[in-house]
């Protein structure tokens, strides 16, 4: 089975056939709500057993299946980037809970910036920091947890950020389900990312000093 994309670049093909690089299709329950990403084969599935409620965005997947034994026609599928799917009695339970914390994601809600010093830096240069040290009662949750470098964190130690003189540039945010779902795929698709900021928070993380 072979995917062709329909107004973008190639994707990889690897000797075993499976193709590698192709973007995840964003998965809507029936109300538009988004709930999480599927590789394309799922979306395969979905798309055969008949789940597929509505489609959106601008981009559109070609599978191409096996031959037809009788006629010898390639089975064809189009999917799109995004899909709703039908509200059905059982089934995953849509994502109501907060979403999980991991350093991929507060990295990028954190723009890779370290929020003491505003320094830019690689995912393996920055290191989670808790404002409110764990040792002082502090949570490991998004609204108590930053991007540090080692440097700062270090600095910092077990101390809050105005016992260390180290004020913190932004307000550490917990991002909804959409803005998780932007923060946790590197390979989001265009169509994909505007959908999903429509329903982002308005409030950005705000700076408290300069
Ligand atoms: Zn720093």
């Amino acid at each position: 089975m072979l995917v062709h994309p329909v107004g973008l670049g190639s994707f990889i093909h690897s000797n075993s056939g499976k193709m590698t690089g192709a973007p995840l299709i964003l998965r809507l329950d029936v109300t538009g709500t988004p709930v999480r990403w599927i590789p394309w084969e799922d979306a395969v599935c979905l798309y055969t057993r008949g789940m597929v409620a509505w489609t959106a965005g601008e981009h559109e997947f070609v599978v191409r299946g096996g031959h037809a034994r009788a006629t010898g026609e390639r089975s064809c599928l189009t999917i799109h980037s995004i899909v709703a799917i039908k509200r059905s009695g059982r089934g995953a339970p849509l994502p109501r809970t907060l979403p999980p914390l991991s350093n991929h994601e507060l990295f990028r809600r954190d723009a890779f910036l370290c929020m003491y010093c505003g320094d830019p830096f690689s995912d393996g240069q920055l290191t989670r920091d808790h404002v409110i040290p764990l040792s002082r009662g502090g949570l490991d949750v998004w609204s108590n947890v930053v991007s540090a470098c080692r440097s700062c964190n270090t600095r910092k130690g077990c101390k809050t950020p105005e016992q260390a003189r180290m004020p913190l540039l932004a307000v550490p945010y917990v991002p909804n389900w959409a803005e998780f779902l932007a923060l946790s795929n590197r390979r989001i698709l265009a169509d994909q990312m505007e959908f999903l900021s429509t329903r982002f928070k308005r409030h950005r993380p705000a700076r408290l000093s300069a």
